[in-house]
């Protein structure tokens, strides 16, 4: 707080001003320079960075400032004004008695319980019995208890005992609140002057005026009324005749799928007897999960049916009544029908990817020879000239059951220096289940094979023993193949015509030495 703000019987004195707020010094300090100012006023000059006297800009320091306590004693014992004289308080006495005074003042201004508004204590009896707008009257209608402020507002919205004139002043009778409630009922009252809607109005009867006009308004709108009414018994034959219709369509479309679901069926019994036979072949384990996966989705897709059907078939068998309610439920269950279908179709060709995973199965060859036949032969080349897919993969292949498991990959528009010229031919080293107890570096010789499709004809042989040094021929542990590596250069591509290439067709060959190998259960003994 900066200085006493106080009213003094005298005028105050330059020497008890504050130099910075000009007031009474409240607790007075004296600085180096011998001014005076309130402690409150001078502690924000002392946190500058260098303090000045803001009288004579004379340098000052907080240690060399001390408190005036003469000063302060005078100053607490000059005489002072009650701060609510305005209000009529004729006290006076020394500033050091003030505020015992004003807590005891019967001129402070104190909260009034009711209504909040702050009123000197001395009137605050007068405020509470005739000013305060939250004191209690007493309606002289209902005798009920309302504070005054709100005894209008009770009077004409909720008195029952108010006599009230119809707000339409459609005529002199005077209603309780209920009877006039009834007068103006939108329905059953009797108010000549109430807007009213026509009883068409939920037809499509535009009709909005005072109750006194609608019977002329029934008689001369019969005819426009009859079309309202026969227009939406049309439209509701039709939304009948249609969602009878629709829900025909339904049904027919919920056998399809019911057709499908058996197809499915079989078709996943025939590929569980597939692997049945497959078994033992690494791929196995997997298969069988897709095929769980697959028969879950068929339960679920015959459940869905089946819920659907039942819950809502009845729709279909022959009621008519027109709901847009029903029409909603229909196209709902057409949504979900479609739904059904994609997953049916998801599911169909999730069979077949299935079924050509098992194929691979079947094909994999375990004597360290494969045999590979690229059909397509040309759309294959220009993908590979146009960057779509420059080179493509064979299925594995392995040097035993238990062996190493491999690939072949061929660029048939060449890779590296046979890019554009050659069709490049190469080796890839594929992780696989045995690979622990395999020996590594991969140290096999490796055949490369074009074959000549015409008798007599020589076939194309290239053959390489693996560098050990080269990370093509490590274990594969991070990755699912290695490197590839081989021949870039294999074979000239316009070599191809002179009997490599027939019915759009070429055959490669790798072979794989084995004569060194043992299997890796054997050499435990
Ligand atoms: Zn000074
Ligand atoms: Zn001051
Ligand atoms: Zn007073
Ligand atoms: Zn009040
Ligand atoms: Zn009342
Ligand atoms: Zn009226
Ligand atoms: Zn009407």
């Amino acid at each position: 707080m900066p200085g006493y703000k106080a009213t003094f019987l005298q005028e105050l004195q330059r020497r008890h001003q504050c130099r910075i707020c000009s007031l009474a010094l409240r607790v007075p300090m004296q600085t180096e320079c011998g001014h005076l100012f309130c402690k409150e006023c001078v502690e924000p000059i002392f946190r500058e960075s260098q303090p000045l006297c803001p009288v004579d800009q004379e340098p000052i320091s907080r240690e060399d400032t001390f408190p005036d306590n003469a000063c302060k004693r005078e100053i607490l014992g000059l005489l002072v004004y009650c701060d609510h004289r305005d209000l009529g308080c004729d006290w006076t006495g020394e500033l050091k008695k003030l505020e015992a005074h004003l807590l005891d003042c019967r001129y402070r201004e104190i909260q009034c319980t009711q209504c909040g508004q702050l009123v000197p204590c001395a009137k605050l009896e007068n405020h509470e019995r005739n000013e305060c707008p939250m004191r209690p009257s007493v309606c002289e209608h209902c005798l009920s208890k309302v504070p005054v402020e709100q005894l209008e507002a009770h009077i004409q919205r909720v008195c029952p005992k108010y006599l009230r004139s119809c707000p339409n002043s459609c005529n002199e009778k005077k209603y309780l609140l209920s009877e006039l409630q009834q007068h103006l009922d939108m329905k059953t009252g009797d108010c000549p002057l109430e807007i009213v809607e026509c009883p068409y109005f939920p037809l499509g009867c535009p009709f909005k005026h005072p109750r006194k006009e609608i019977e002329h308004h029934m008689k001369t709108k019969k005819v426009f009324h009859t079309r309202l009414h026969v227009d939406t018994t049309v439209a509701c034959k039709r939304e009948a005749t249609e969602t009878k219709k629709r829900a025909e369509e339904l049904i027919g479309r919920m056998s399809i799928i019911e057709t499908k679901s058996v197809a499915l069926d079989r078709k996943l019994k025939s590929l569980e007897s597939d692997i049945e036979r497959a078994k033992g072949s690494s791929e196995t384990d997997r298969l069988i999960l897709k095929v769980n996966a697959l028969e879950e989705k068929v339960a679920r897709l015959q459940y869905s049916d089946k819920t659907n059907f039942f819950s809502h078939s009845h729709h279909g068998g022959g009621h008519s009544v027109p709901s847009s309610h029903l029409l909603q439920q229909v196209d709902q269950l057409y949504s979900k029908v479609s739904e059904l279908d994609t997953t049916v179709t998801q599911c169909i060709s999730n069979s077949m990817e299935t079924d050509m995973r098992l194929q691979f199965v079947e094909r994999a060859s375990y004597n360290g020879t494969m045999l590979w036949r690229i059909d397509n032969f040309s759309q294959h080349k220009q993908e590979a000239i146009d960057g779509t897919t420059l080179s493509l993969y064979s299925v594995p292949f392995y040097t035993s059951k238990q062996g190493y498991k491999m690939c072949a990959r061929v660029y048939l528009n060449g890779d590296g220096l046979g890019k554009g010229t050659h069709l490049s031919l190469f080796f890839v080293v594929m992780r696989g289940p045995y690979d622990a107890l395999l020996p590594w570096p991969f140290e096999q010789k490796v055949t490369l094979v074009l074959l000549n499709q015409t008798p007599g004809k020589r076939n194309i042989v290239d053959q390489f023993r693996p560098d050990p040094q080269s990370s093509s021929f490590q274990r594969p542990v991070k990755r699912e193949m290695n490197i590839a590596s081989g021949c870039p250069r294999f074979c000239r591509l316009e070599q191809l015509k002179d009997g490599y290439i027939k019915d759009d067709c070429i055959f490669l060959g790798i072979i794989v030495d084995t004569s060194n190998l043992k299997l890796p259960v054997s050499t435990a003994f």
